[in-house]
């Protein structure tokens, strides 16, 4: 059996005394975050809140976080973490969505839930900080702990247990259905590896949000499975980050590459020395080998790459510090399938030996799309058949994921990202979907039409641009319009670039098309 949940429990019993959680001063042991997240449990349990019910965690990264979450699935609950840069209208789609119960939110952001409640099925909020309006009527975070714990709630492997949000291709974000299998085996994989796995002596910094798959998963469950220290950091900020790491020891840092570029661009960089630091990871994004190789010779430690999806729980390839190449996301986990695959689902030949001079080969004849299956596959998307019925292909008993990724592979099975299907954006670690920035750009009275696309961007890897075609005789300004987005959208989403075009270039079937635009600007 592999459930996250009894996995933890154990590391507790041989742990109790270790510190689990360390913020601002303070220390939680891995005895008392059980004990709240039983006590957590037990009050979810008194408002008739448990099995398969869902959990909305609108929070930064916190104690309370972690606390919330083993809670909720103590209970038998679904966790369903939203970003806490997210607004009302953000939250409102995954709270209808999911059909989520509670919200445990910051206080400064009780204003959005309230906002939306009528919308949903909320009926409990929670909040953490003392900050939230006197009007509101949720309780808090502290108050909410009853004053016994909940006796863990038994859920089967196959029993969901979190439900992140994607958007993938269409843009409407889906609600991954992710299985206590699922979480525990990756956890198990990532904690586990034979040269270099997390100990209990590790200290881990909790840079990559919670709400993300990767924070979540590799991070925190990573940290709580192996009995190590868990460090969360609310928001990125190379020097406090950069302190923290001489400051506590830390150990082992994931992160994406925009964080590992923020640091060595830091005037003071090659002041620190991260003399415990022994395990630094990069994913969510390709890694530029340039900041591969300042990040090395400043620090003297292996920054090795990986590559996962929110629907594979969720690392499939990583480097090592035994087996790497450069300029690749690495080879598949053990127990992990993968292949390149072409159109007819035909396996595209694999180059000899990884990376490839991209001018010289033909690309097109040795690249496909990324497929995947594996006991971190996600048992599939909330609610949408069509979507799921995309999502995989059944060959010979084997259920192959799509991951939208275009990709080649070499003989030792290293496999190298060349670009994504998908129009995502990745600006800074964080994933944008143009589709709900030009739909909020359609509302404006003065937009007749607009697309959005990633342009590269030093310091984010990619940052967002609007082409936006104007109404005749509009007044109105690029600087109102990244205001206009800016108030209703994460401040990451907005657009740093807005540009008043003519017409947009459009295939006959009223496709924007986006590889155009992007191609200007070459
Ligand atoms: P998410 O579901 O938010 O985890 O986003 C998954 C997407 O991030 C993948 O489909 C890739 O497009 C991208 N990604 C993750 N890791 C890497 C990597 N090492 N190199 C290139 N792209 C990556």
């Amino acid at each position: 059996m592999t459930n996250l949940v009894t996995d933890v429990a154990e590391t507790v019993d041989t742990n109790p005394e270790s510190a689990a959680v360390v913020y601002d001063g303070t220390e939680l042991s891995y005895d008392q975050f059980w004990q709240r997240a039983g006590k957590f449990a037990q009050s979810l349990e008194n408002r008739g809140i448990g099995e398969g019910d869902r959990v909305g965690i609108y929070l930064p990264n916190l104690p309370q976080f972690v606390t919330a979450f083993y809670g909720t699935l103590r209970a038998g609950g679904i966790v369903v973490p939203m970003n806490p840069q997210y607004k009302a209208r953000e939250i409102s789609h995954l709270l209808g969505d999911s059909g989520a119960k509670a919200v445990v939110s910051l206080g400064a952001n009780v204003d959005n839930v309230d906002s939306v409640l009528e919308d949903t099925d909320v009926e409990h909020v929670i909040a953490v900080g003392d900050d939230a309006e006197d009007s509101t009527e949720a309780v808090g975070f502290e108050e909410f702990l009853a004053d016994e714990t909940l006796e863990i709630v038994d859920r089967a492997d196959d029993d969901v247990a979190v439900q992140p949000y994607t958007s993938g291709t269409t843009g409407t974000p889906k609600g991954v259905l992710l299985t206590h299998h699922n979480l525990a085996w990756t956890t198990r994989a990532n904690a586990d590896v034979p040269t270099g796995g997390f100990q209990a002596s590790d200290r881990l910094v909790g840079t990559l949000p919670l709400f993300h798959i990767y924070g979540m998963s590799v991070v925190m469950n990573g940290a709580m499975y192996s009995g190590g220290t868990y460090y969360p950091v609310p928001e990125w900020d190379a020097q406090t980050v950069m302190d923290l790491l001489e400051d506590a020891e830390i150990s082992i840092m994931f992160g994406v590459p925009a964080m590992f570029n923020d640091m060595i661009n830091q005037p003071n960089a090659d002041a620190y020395e991260f003399d415990s630091l022994r395990f630094v990871n990069s994913g969510g994004a390709s890694l530029p080998l340039e900041v591969l190789e300042r990040f090395e010779s400043l620090y003297g430690v292996q920054l090795n790459e990986g590559y996962g999806l929110t629907e594979t729980s969720p690392v499939t390839h990583a480097n090592t510090a035994d087996s790497r190449r450069k300029g690749s996301i690495g080879q598949p986990l053990d127990g992990v399938e993968a292949k390149v695959v072409d159109e007819e689902f035909e396996e595209v030949p694999r180059v000899e030996e990884g990376p490839i001079d991209e001018d010289e080969a033909s690309l097109h004849e040795i690249t496909g799309e990324l497929v995947v299956a594996g006991p971190n596959v996600m048992k599939g998307y909330y609610g949408l058949p069509e979507a799921n019925e995309e999502a995989f292909t059944e060959e010979g008993g084997t259920r192959w994921f799509h991951t939208g990724d275009i990709c080649y592979w070499d003989e030792d099975d290293f496999f190298f990202v060349v670009d994504r299907e998908k129009h995502m954006i990745v600006t800074g670690g964080y994933n944008v979907y143009p589709r709900e920035i030009e739909e909020l750009l359609f509302e404006h009275e003065a937009v007749a039409d607009a697309a959005v696309v990633g342009v590269p961007d030093e310091r984010r890897g990619e940052t967002v641009k609007a082409l936006i075609v104007p109404v005749p005789d509009a007044d109105v300004t690029p600087e109102e319009i990244k205001q206009y987005c800016l108030d209703s959208l994460a401040e990451y989403k907005h657009p740093r670039e807005v540009q008043f075009v003519d017409e947009l270039p459009r295939t006959t079937t009223g496709k924007v098309q986006k590889f155009k635009i992007r191609d200007q600007d070459e």
